[in-house]
C-alpha cells in the first residue's frame, strides 16, 4: 500500500483546510456557546459540495474515495468537530442506506437532493436501545401498501436540520435481528416530530435530538433491503461511518498537538519556553506517534473500502485506535496548557469536550473491541 496522497487529493485537502480557516474556525466557540450553526454556514458547506462528497457526479456529488472524504473530514474536524459530524452522518450512515438499498426510484428521487444539501440522519438508537440496538422497540406495522411506525428515536445527529431520515423499526410484537427493518421517512410525513433538543458536552454546534414517530405512515416503497434487512442495513452502513469518526478524532487530536506546540513556544516557565524541557517534549512526541500511527490504521481502513474488500474489522480498529489517540492527545493539551487550558479563552477546552463522544457513538470503544475480537477469533480460532 502507497500512503502517497493523489495529486488530487492533496489540492481537495487544501481547499478543505482553506475553507475551514477562512469560514469555519472563527465561528467555532460562538457556535459551541451558542449550540447552535448559523444557516449562512450550512448554506456555503451546500455550495461548496459537502453535501455530496461521497455521491456519485451524474447524480450531482463530487463522488471523492473514501480517503479523500477522511481527509475533509480532519480538516472539518480541526475547525469545528459539531460541524464535522453533521457533514459525516449525511455522507455515510444518513446516505448510505439508501444508496446501497433503496429501489432505483427511490435513489433517482432522493440522492440528487441529498447531494444538493437536503440534509440526512440515521435513526437507529432509542432509550432502551444503545449498544445493543436489537433490543429496539419501534414499531413497524405491514398495511396494505404502507408501513405505520411508531416509537421514539433518541441521539438523532441531524434531528432538527434533516429532511431525510434512515430509520430502523421492527414488527410489532416480534423480537431479535431478523425482524428488523429499515425504511427512509421524510420530514414531512404527518406523525413524525422533532421533540427534544440534547444539551450535550460537546459538539454543541450539532443537533442532537429525540425524534417521535406517532402512527407515521410511509409507501412500502421506502423500505430498504428487504424486510428483515434492517440490522444488516445499519451495520454495512456503520462500517463506513466508523472510519469518518476515527478522522473526526484525528482532526481534533492533530488540532489538539498544534495549539499546544504553539502554546508551549511562548510561555516561560522556569527561565525557558516550554518547548525546551524534556517532560513537555515527550508528550509531543507521545502525542505526534500515537496519532500516526493512528492515522495509518484509518488511511488502510479507507484504502481497503475504496479496494471494494471487507474492511469491518479495520474499520471497527481504525475507530477504537483514532479515538483513544485523540482522546489522550486532548488530555495532553490541557496539561500543556496547565490552568488556561481550562478555561474557555483556549479551543482546547473545547477539543476536549468535542473529541469525548468519539468512544462513544457509532459504537462505544467496547462494542469496537468485540467486533475487533469476533473478526480475530474467526479468523485465529
Ligand atoms: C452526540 C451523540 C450523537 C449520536 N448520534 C446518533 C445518531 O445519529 N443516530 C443513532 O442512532 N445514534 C446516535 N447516537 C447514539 C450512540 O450511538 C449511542 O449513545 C451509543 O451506541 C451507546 O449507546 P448508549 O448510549 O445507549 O450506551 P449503552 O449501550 O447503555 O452503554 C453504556 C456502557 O456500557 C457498555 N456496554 C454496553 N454493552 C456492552 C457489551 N456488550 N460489552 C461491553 N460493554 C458494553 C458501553 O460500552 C458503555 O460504556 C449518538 C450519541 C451521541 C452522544
Amino acid at each position: 500500500m502507497d500512503f502517497t496522497l493523489s495529486e488530487q487529493q492533496t489540492m481537495f485537502r487544501d481547499m478543505v483546510r482553506d475553507f475551514a480557516a477562512r469560514e469555519i474556525a472563527p465561528l467555532a466557540a460562538q457556535m459551541d456557546r451558542e449550540a447552535d450553526m448559523p444557516e449562512a454556514l450550512i448554506q456555503k458547506l451546500r455550495e461548496g459540495g459537502f453535501f455530496g462528497l461521497t455521491f456519485p457526479e451524474p447524480l450531482g456529488g463530487l463522488g471523492v474515495d473514501t480517503t479523500t472524504y477522511g481527509l475533509v473530514v480532519e480538516e472539518l474536524s480541526a475547525a469545528s468537530a459539531g460541524v464535522a459530524v453533521m457533514i459525516c452522518v449525511h455522507n455515510s450512515v444518513g446516505s448510505y442506506p439508501i444508496a446501497m438499498f433503496g429501489s432505483d426510484e427511490l435513489k433517482a428521487r432522493v440522492l440528487p437532493r441529498m447531494a444538493a444539501g437536503e440534509i440526512a440522519a440515521f435513526c437507529v438508537s432509542e432509550a432502551g436501545a444503545g449498544s445493543d440496538a436489537a433490543a429496539l422497540t419501534t414499531a413497524a406495522a405491514r398495511d396494505g401498501d404502507h408501513y405505520v411506525l411508531t416509537g421514539s428515536k433518541m441521539w438523532v445527529t441531524n434531528g432538527s436540520r434533516a429532511r431525510y431520515y434512515v430509520v430502523l423499526a421492527r414488527t410489532p410484537g416480534s423480537v431479535g435481528h431478523d425482524s428488523v427493518h429499515a425504511f427512509l421517512v421524510e420530514r414531512d410525513a404527518p406523525g413524525l416530530c422533532v421533540a427534544k433538543k440534547e444539551d450535550k458536552m460537546g459538539l454543541r454546534c450539532s443537533d442532537t435530538c429525540v425524534v417521535e414517530l406517532d402512527g407515521v405512515r410511509i409507501p412500502a416503497a421506502n423500505l430498504l433491503g428487504r424486510e428483515g434487512d434492517g440490522f444488516k442495513v445499519a451495520m454495512k452502513a456503520l462500517d463506513g461511518g466508523r472510519i469518518g469518526i476515527a478522522f473526526q478524532a484525528l482532526g481534533i487530536g492533530r488540532a489538539c498537538l498544534e495549539a499546544s506546540v504553539r502554546y508551549a513556544g511562548q510561555r516561560i516557565a522556569f527561565g525557558e519556553k516550554l518547548w525546551h524541557i524534556p517532560t513537555v517534549r515527550d508528550k509531543f512526541a507521545d502525542m505526534a506517534a500515537r496519532l500516526h500511527a493512528a492515522r495509518l490504521t484509518a488511511l488502510h481502513a479507507a484504502w481497503l473500502k475504496d479496494q471494494g474488500r471487507p474492511h469491518t474489522k479495520e474499520a471497527a480498529m481504525a475507530k477504537l485506535l483514532a479515538t483513544e489517540a485523540a482522546g489522550h492527545v486532548a488530555d495532553e493539551a490541557i496539561q500543556i496548557h496547565g490552568g488556561f487550558g481550562y478555561t474557555k479563552d483556549y479551543d482546547v477546552e473545547r477539543y476536549y469536550r468535542d473529541v469525548r463522544v468519539t468512544r462513544i457513538y457509532e459504537g462505544t470503544s467496547e462494542i469496537q473491541r468485540l467486533v475487533i475480537a469476533r473478526s480475530v477469533i474467526k479468523e485465529l480460532g
